[in-house]
């Protein structure tokens, strides 16, 4: 996938990672579009964003 981060909240997308360089204040998402894993999850516990990239380190 590729990824971009926009200068706007993807609205569609609600997040609470607030270490990821996509997240955005107000528990935004700011990726033009995201990748949800894993294929043989039975529960929302055992999905997870693929597209988490942590926030650099200053
Ligand atoms: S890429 Fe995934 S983990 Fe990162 S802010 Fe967006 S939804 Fe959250």
């Amino acid at each position: 996938m590729n990824t971009q981060k926009m200068q706007q909240p993807n609205e569609a997308i609600k997040c609470y990672v607030n270490h990821c360089h996509y997240y955005m204040n107000g528990d935004h998402c700011s990726a033009t579009q995201i990748e949800v894993q894993n294929k043989h999850a039975k529960s929302s516990q055992e999905t997870d964003c693929a597209t988490f990239t942590p926030t650099q380190q200053a």
